[in-house]
């Protein structure tokens, strides 16, 4: 089995290299944060204190860190994955991160001679460590064959998004749509209890009618109804709303950068980072619906 550099073992990251592990890799991890090698190493990574020794010897290098600076200081950065990793190696950065910043990185791995892929994920830490993440893959024919296998062992979909940043694109134009729809949907029940409509009866009209979406079936805001989410948990995460509001900052800069039109997902980001002002960012997204009913 190959050997595996993994660079970023936070929330996302410490669950994913255990799968590589038990997919039976040699999982080489390296995070600037000890604590969270000494968990990779129990979870039977070998533990590296340099970047440059994670990356000794691996023909494959995984990165799931928090965003684009971080992504461009591990790869470019003087003591990078540029400079150590053996080239023809394989590089899959996992992060979700800005377009800008996945395709200049991408293009500074061809430019060093190894093939790239940006994978962001769908999927929390409990997919993480459950290996039924969904990747969303940029990059050639050539980088995402090479990614496949590796990325296989730690989701249950990988699909090719097509070139370079494409992987992120896919991300946050899914993410600004949950958005919207989550936010459509407390609005909808929030209604309905003004108008005196039972919420467990206006979600059997919905959730089959025209108005049904992920949000409402999945992922119902409303406690008590739907199958269990968030919302039956005091709204804990889930997805934190605080990474729901990076997504929508990454969603506003894209459609900026490209010249789209995004007014529903620049409203739902104004709506995000007032959630987040009002002290929120801990919760999940689905409990923005309190703003609503003021509950
Ligand atoms: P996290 O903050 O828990 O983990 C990031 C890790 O990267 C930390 O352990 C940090 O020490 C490490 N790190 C930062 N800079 C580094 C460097 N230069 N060298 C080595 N290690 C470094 O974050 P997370 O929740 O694991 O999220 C990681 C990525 O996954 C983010 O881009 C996030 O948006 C994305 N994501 C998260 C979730 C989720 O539910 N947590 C879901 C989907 C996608």
């Amino acid at each position: 089995m190959a050997k595996v550099a993994f660079i970023g073992l936070g929330n996302m990251g410490g669950g994913m290299a255990a799968n590589l592990v038990a997919a039976g890799h040699v999982v080489q991890a390296f995070d600037l944060n000890a604590d969270a090698v000494k968990d990779a190493v129990s979870h039977g990574a070998v533990g590296a204190e340099r970047l440059q020794d994670a990356v000794s010897g691996a023909a494959t290098v995984v990165s799931m860190l928090p965003a684009g600076q971080h992504v461009r200081g591990v790869y470019g950065g003087e003591d990078g994955v540029f400079t150590h990793t053996a080239p023809g190696s394989i590089l899959i950065d996992c992060s979700t991160i800005d377009v800008e910043s996945a395709r200049a990185v991408s293009a500074e791995a061809t430019l060093n001679g190894f093939p790239m892929v940006d994978a962001p994920v769908s999927g929390g830490v409990a997919a993480a460590q459950g290996g039924t993440l969904t990747f969303m893959v940029g990059g050639s024919e050539e980088a995402f064959g090479k990614a496949e296998p590796i990325l296989s062992a730690m989701g249950k979909t990988v699909i090719h998004a097509g070139d370079p940043g494409a992987g992120q694109a896919a991300k946050i134009c899914n993410n600004m749509l949950l958005a919207i729809t989550m936010i459509g949907t407390c609005e909808a029940f929030a209604m309905a209890e003004k108008l005196g409509l039972n919420q467990q009866t206006f979600f059997d009209i919905s959730s089959k009618a025209s108005g049904q979406s992920w949000s409402m079936t999945s992922y119902c805001p409303v406690p008590g109804v739907g199958p269990e989410s968030p919302a039956d948990r005091n709204y804990e995460p889930g997805f934190a709303a605080a990474m729901m509001l990076k997504d929508l900052k990454l969603a506003k800069a894209a459609a900026t950068d490209a010249g789209a039109s995004t007014p529903m997902g620049a409203l739902a980001e104004a709506l995000y980072q007032a959630y987040s002002i009002q002290g929120n960012d801990g919760k999940d997204f689905s409990g923005i619906i309190n703003t609503l009913t003021g509950k």
